[in-house]
């Protein structure tokens, strides 16, 4: 059903009696053209894209637990498009775009937000350095302002300006970047998949790959075997160890990152605000609630949980940026596994095996591309060619040395 404000007053005059299921809980064929493992917000905007842009109508998404279980519903929910490099910025400007258009394409209420994100710098080199990210921007056409201190006082007067060790000198604001409803994004798509004849699948765990003659042709589950012209791998925190089922070895190290949620407060942060000093970044959800999160736990892991160290590490950055976040409760924390490629940038290629598409290495910025990731890895399964926003993502690039290091830090997941 579509939803409206019609059917919204209808439901409600009628007891909210006519609602209808969003999804179908699809049963699994015996064989599909493409094959999407992973029902986190890539697997299921790639099957969305599939059908609606390439016209495919055989099409699953096979989830091991329940849809967007994984990251698209443990993140932050930050979204921009503020990159540096030009491999990047062009994609996640495309993806910014889809943002502003997404809720009307999937008659949804996703809760998209352009609130501003607004990165703080705390020296003259790191205002130079910005300052050559926002030149990038707009060179890109895409919207970006430096701020001076004045104007940031003026917009977070409670901001620990002062602290002699990291005084805030301004900072770099994107203006359309913000916060989207992160489960609503994934039930968005899911539903106007479905809509199209996507079967989504959940519970069924992909324990392998069928192969014939070298080449994929269909995934083990638990739910029995499925056949598939293609299959696409949208796994993000278990990217290697389902390439591993395929005898692959990827440039990527699994890592821990945890996010926040504060007791309720009355409005105080706009946007989001990241610090420039430490690795912090806050906003405020619209029930009230302070979402942050920090860095990714040093070592690599699959368990989706985090650490009382890493807690400690997070909120002393929150209370060298914001002191009075030390009379906040936190209600709730939790982890996800992210997938660190080398240079910190996503991979969206073939495989070397025949039949096998590769969608990760979103490391912990994927949910603001979740719409342009869809949108690339469909036209990549579709037609065989990649993407012209996304040429840059190869999976050969960490053996011919064209690599996409956004932070120039080299190949230290952890910083990325
Ligand atoms: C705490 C935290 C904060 C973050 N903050 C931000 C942010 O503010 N902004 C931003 O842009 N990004 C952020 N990210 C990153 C972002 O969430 C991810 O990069 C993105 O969600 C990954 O893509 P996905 O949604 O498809 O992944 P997922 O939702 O993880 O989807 C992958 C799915 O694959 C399934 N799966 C795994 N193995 C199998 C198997 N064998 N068979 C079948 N299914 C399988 C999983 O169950 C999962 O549902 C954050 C992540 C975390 C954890």
């Amino acid at each position: 059903m579509g939803y409206s404000v019609l059917s919204l007053i209808a439901n409600a005059l009628t007891g909210q009696r006519g609602w209808t299921p969003a999804w179908r809980d699809a049963e699994p064929k015996p064989f599909y053209d493409v094959v999407i493992v992973g029902g986190g917000g890539h697997g299921l905007a790639t099957a969305y894209y599939l059908a609606k842009e390439h016209g495919l109508r055989h099409v699953a998404v096979v989830e091991k637990g329940w849809i967007g279980s994984g990251n698209a519903g443990r993140n932050t929910t930050i979204i921009r498009s503020n990159y540096l490099l030009p491999g990047n910025e062009a994609f996640y400007e495309w993806s910014m775009k889809l943002w502003e258009g997404l809720e009307q394409d999937l008659n949804y209420n996703a809760m998209v937000s352009q609130r501003g994100v607004l990165n703080l710098y705390h020296s003259d080199a790191q205002r130079d350095a910005y300052a050559r990210r926002g030149n990038a921007m707009r060179l890109h056409g895409v919207d970006a302002e430096l701020l001076d201190e004045a104007q940031i006082r003026r917009l977070y007067p409670f901001l620990d300006f002062d602290n002699a060790r990291f005084p805030i000198k301004g900072g770099l604001l994107q203006r359309r970047g913000g916060t989207a409803r992160h489960d609503a994004v994934v039930w968005a798509y899911a539903r106007a998949a479905d809509r199209l004849g996507v079967d989504i699948v959940q519970n069924c765990e992909v324990k392998g790959f069928l192969r014939e003659n070298g080449a994929v042709s269909g995934v083990e589950t638990t739910r029995g075997a499925i056949k598939a012209g293609k299959i696409g791998l949208a796994v993000a925190g278990a990217s290697s160890r389902l390439a591993g089922l395929a005898d692959l070895k990827l440039p990527i190290e699994s890592h821990v990152l945890q996010a926040f949620v504060s007791e309720g407060l009355k409005p105080m942060i706009a946007g989001v605000v990241t610090f420039g000093a430490g690795h912090f970044y806050i906003s405020q959800s619209d029930k009230g609630g302070l979402v942050f999160g920090g860095d990714i736990d040093g070592y690599n892991s699959y368990a989706q949980r985090g650490n009382l160290p890493t807690i400690e590490d997070v909120c002393e950055g929150g209370m060298a940026l914001m002191p009075a976040l030390g009379r906040v409760r936190v209600l709730r924390h939790w982890g996800g596994v992210m997938d660190m490629s080398m240079d910190g940038s996503p991979i969206i290629d073939r495989t070397p095996i025949a039949g096998l598409y590769l969608n990760a290495g979103w490391c912990y910025g994927g949910f603001k591309a979740t719409p342009a990731s869809g949108w690339c890895f469909a036209h990549l399964i579709a037609r065989d060619a990649p993407h012209p926003v996304a040429r840059a993502f190869r999976l050969d690039r960490f053996a011919t040395g064209r690599l996409i290091d956004e932070k120039g830090v080299g190949a230290q997941p952890n910083l990325h």
